[in-house]
């Protein structure tokens, strides 16, 4: 029988037409650099506890809906309320209930993390992109004037930053948050301002956590991507109880699986494993740094998050010479031209890719 045929294309929104969808292929490779992951599992299946095993017996049902566990280890933790913190399948996916929350304009900076425009285009939202400046910090001028003239619904700062490496000020991070909050006179815009620190646990500065007692329009986002445990899509988000009850309307009921709550919680009690991962990963970053400084013809920019940024000629050719020898980084192309991003890896894994590295150039 012959198929009907029909152009999907033509049903399809205005706004999802043109867009493209986020790049996360899987590339087989020896040395796997490419995707800002922990090279550690902080989580150890020899230790499974009674209270994960107990779950595989009750996977005919539902998980909790409201993470009650995996929500108050973490109140305790962040020393909030369970009412503060509203879990997600990552933070991806708070991105996107908050987006579809609060609407848009969505102001951020650029270059950042993608997911911020793919989301807000996918939700027909106004995006707002202000360029950072020559450091990579925030051009808090030229995004005070943006929101003044479009008043962001929606602020995303991720700090440290994806893909540049670096925080931003926290004096300039202040500021944005004060434009736009209740104490401000100057601006008639209200918005909530999104500090994203999925990479906060590699960085020296402080977390704006303590700063949600200050500001009602403050959200903070974390997730446990980044510090060994990916593959469990958890990610959470801490604001004032008043964001996350909005916020919850539009949670899918059962979104963080039974398996990924269990385990997230076994794993969290864990700090001293979770600790001495990051440790070796800063340390590891500190070393690839300086060694990256003694390549010629590249430019790596300082991080406080577990990848590192780098300017290459030929950065297309280079990237491809070293998934040749195995070893997969991101090429930055479109987004940072002449950049690629290395993520940290083990000692083995970082010195295999120095030396492949050394050898192209
Ligand atoms: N925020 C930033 C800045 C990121 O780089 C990422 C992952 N690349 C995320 C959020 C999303 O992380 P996840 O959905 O795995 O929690």
């Amino acid at each position: 029988m012959k198929k009907t045929n029909i152009a999907i294309a033509s049903l399809v929104k205005p706004h999802v037409q043109s867009l493209r969808a986020y790049e996360a292929v899987e590339i087989p490779c020896r040395v796997k650099l490419d995707a800002n992951e922990s090279p550690y599992s902080a989580y150890s299946i020899q230790h499974t506890a009674f209270s994960v095993r107990k779950n595989f017996q009750t996977l005919n049902r539902y998980p909790d809906p409201e993470a009650k566990a995996l929500r108050k280890l973490l109140a305790n933790e962040f020393k909030v309320k369970p009412e503060n913190i509203l879990h997600g399948n990552g933070s991806d996916e708070l991105i996107y209930y908050l987006i579809t929350t609060f609407g848009g304009p969505v102001l951020y900076p650029v270059p950042t993390f993608s997911m911020y425009g793919i989301i807000s285009q996918a939700l027909g939202e106004k995006k707002i992109e202000i360029r950072l400046d020559k450091k990579f910090d925030l051009d808090v001028e030229k995004i005070l004037e943006a929101i003044k003239k479009y008043r962001p619904k929606l602020i995303f700062l991720s700090s440290p930053n994806n893909p540049t490496g670096n925080s931003f000020s926290s004096e300039k991070i202040l500021k944005v948050i004060d434009a736009v909050s209740s104490r401000c006179t100057q601006y008639d815009v209200r918005s909530l301002v999104v500090v994203d620190e999925a990479y906060q646990a590699f960085s020296s500065k402080k977390s704006f956590l303590p700063l949600l007692k200050k500001y009602k329009n403050l959200v903070i986002l974390k997730t446990l991507s980044k510090i060994g445990l990916a593959g469990l899509r958890v990610g959470f988000m801490t604001a004032d109880s008043e964001i996350i009850k909005e916020v919850n309307k539009v949670r899918l009921p059962f979104n963080v699986n039974s398996l990924s709550q269990a385990v997230a919680v076994e794993a969290l009690k864990d700090r001293r494993l979770l600790q001495s991962c990051i440790k070796s990963i800063v340390s590891e970053r500190k070393r690839l740094l300086n060694e990256m400084k003694k390549v010629g013809n590249i430019k790596p920019y300082p991080s406080d998050a577990n990848f590192i940024l780098f300017k290459v000629v030929n950065s297309d050719k280079i990237h491809k010479g070293l998934l040749k020898k195995g070893v997969l980084v991101r090429n930055m192309k479109g987004v940072i031209d002449g950049c690629l991003r290395v993520t940290v890896g083990t000692p083995e894994e970082n010195t295999i890719f120095l030396k492949t590295l050394k050898q192209l150039l």
